[in-house]
């Protein structure tokens, strides 16, 4: 199962190591952002899990990419944590209703922020640990590595359950080649684009072993999703 995304949004970089730092050392992975035009370009391009976002930033402010964020139906659903100097902006950022969930002061205890976060994650995921993931009549078990459809078994080797557990973790949302690299094979590793169409391949003849319609579309130009 791939680690949940977090997006720092924060333009001072010394914060944003250490945010970085803190989340990668409790096992997330970390995308960073030093602007708001950054952070959306991000939150459309990678659709992390959980947003920290910091309240003053260069050009549009964090008041106003939540603002932005939580108006959206696609990303309405993304956890927001807000980081702010002082108390009386959080008082304000209540009193605006820009639909944070959470808001931290700085200087803030790292210990606390990392709890915070892990509570909006457990929020978020009720049961991430040994988490059954369906979709249609496909049932995965990130535990037991059990994959099934309409209740028959369906064997698939790990590269081709990773990109399941991928693809199941968001329905619908489509994947471009580069990002299913990322997220499968790990950005570290040398490999073809095409590989990607070998998988997925692979993962299509596997789910419809027993009959049934092939759930994964082929986007034209852009990639893959699932439904
Ligand atoms: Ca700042």
């Amino acid at each position: 199962m791939t680690a949940p995304l977090v997006l720092v949004v924060e333009d001072e970089p010394a914060q944003r190591d250490l945010l970085t730092y803190n989340l990668e050392a409790d096992g997330f992975r970390v995308a960073g952002a030093a602007s708001g035009d950054e952070a959306l370009m991000l939150v459309d391009e990678e659709r992390p899990d959980l947003i920290l976002l910091d309240w003053m930033l260069p050009g549009v402010s964090g008041i106003e990419i939540c603002r932005r964020l939580k108006s959206r139906p696609e990303t309405r659903g993304v956890p927001i944590v807000m980081l702010s100097a002082r108390s009386e902006e959080v008082d304000r950022v209540r009193g605006l209703e820009t639909g944070a969930d959470d808001y931290v002061v700085k200087p803030y205890s790292v210990i606390e922020l990392m709890a915070r976060v892990r509570g909006q994650m457990r929020r978020l995921r009720p049961a991430s640990q040994g988490e059954v993931l369906t979709f249609e009549d496909i049932t995965l078990d990130s535990e037991t590595h059990r994959v099934s459809r309409a209740g028959k078994p369906v064997k698939l080797g790990p590269t081709e359950f990773r990109l399941l557990a991928t693809f199941m973790e968001k329905p619908g949302r489509v994947w471009s080649r580069e990002q299913l690299l990322d997220r499968v094979w790990g950005r570290d590793i040398y490999v073809d684009t095409r590989t990607v169409d070998v998988h997925v391949g692979r993962l299509r003849k596997a789910l419809c072993i027993h009959g049934g319609p092939d759930p994964v579309r082929t986007v034209r130009g852009s990639g893959y999703a699932l439904g």
